[in-house]
């Protein structure tokens, strides 16, 4: 793995540690970033951690309720994940999609390799895919709230209404899936959260920040209390060693892996840095 731009890691921990404030302006300033662009690159980080928890807990509502995939379970889920974003309705949580989108965006623009026959042949979409797909379902949403972001990217007219319609579609069909598991209001019951230490103190800071953004907490509030799942379930933020998330259903566990939030930072970061380059 790569390592995270040493400037914009260490001013991240003065900015968790110390707040707002002189010393904040001061990290910011030694990182060459700044201070808005340390709070971008938290808040980024954050938002694509709560993207990825929702789509893993859409394969872990498939596999607890025996749900049927017609078509690409990966697809599915990140239809499913944008949905409840979405239909939440808070301002956070539509600023969420917006930096899951520019996640997927940004991996594709920080490729290495020209694409090859492995990328082809991977359960998921290819990353500008996956981005196109989540701005899809934003603007199928509310075609009027993402008109800047959309106009931002060019995404055509003609295919914002498609969107609309198939939104909807996907909407209607995983809510109607859904409806019968449905737990009665204030019966659901939070699922097992925990955030192990990171296996590295340069990491810990990053796990301490969806600590306390409560990234594992807000599924287990959004989706854990809202469905009718057996005991036992665990969602869990760790160092895994590797740059994942995954829902195992014979342990019955989301695992979050901090090296993802490692690598989200290095993208944003990248991103900061050619920014410069142009301006
Ligand atoms: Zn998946």
């Amino acid at each position: 793995m790569r390592r995270l731009s040493i400037g914009l890691a260490a001013a991240l921990m003065v900015t968790v540690v110390a707040g707002a404030g002189p010393l904040q302006a001061k990290a910011a300033k030694e990182a060459k970033l700044t201070e808005k662009q340390l709070e971008e690159a938290r808040t980024f980080m954050v938002n694509n951690a709560i993207f990825t928890l929702f789509h893993e807990a859409g394969h872990m509502l498939i596999s607890e309720f025996g749900l049927p995939v017609l078509g690409r379970e990966e697809d599915a889920v990140d239809a499913l994940s944008s949905i409840l974003l979405l239909e939440a309705d808070v301002e956070e949580l539509d600023v969420a999609m917006q930096d899951a989108a520019d996640g997927w965006f940004l991996s594709d623009e920080a490729r290495e390799e020209d694409l090859n026959e492995t990328d082809f042949l991977d359960t998921h979409g290819l990353d500008r895919q996956r981005a196109y797909a989540i701005v899809c379902m934003m603007v199928g949403a509310d075609a009027k709230y993402f008109e800047n972001f959309a106009d931002s990217l060019d995404f055509p007219r003609e295919r914002r209404e498609e969107c609309e319609g198939e939104y909807q579609h996907a909407k209607d069909s995983w809510f109607s899936l859904l409806a019968q598991h449905q737990a009665e209001e204030g019966k659901g019951k939070p699922l097992n959260v925990s955030y192990e230490p990171a296996d590295n103190p340069d990491v810990q800071i990053f796990a301490d920040m969806l600590k306390e953004a409560s990234v594992l907490e807000l599924v287990s509030e959004g989706i854990g209390t809202s469905y009718k799942f057996d005991d036992g379930i665990k969602l869990t933020a760790k160092s895994c060693g590797v740059v994942n998330a995954f829902w195992n259903p014979q342990t019955r566990e989301i695992t979050y892996c901090y090296e993802l939030a490692v690598q989200h930072l290095m993208l944003i970061d990248g991103y900061f840095k050619r920014e410069k380059v142009q301006n």
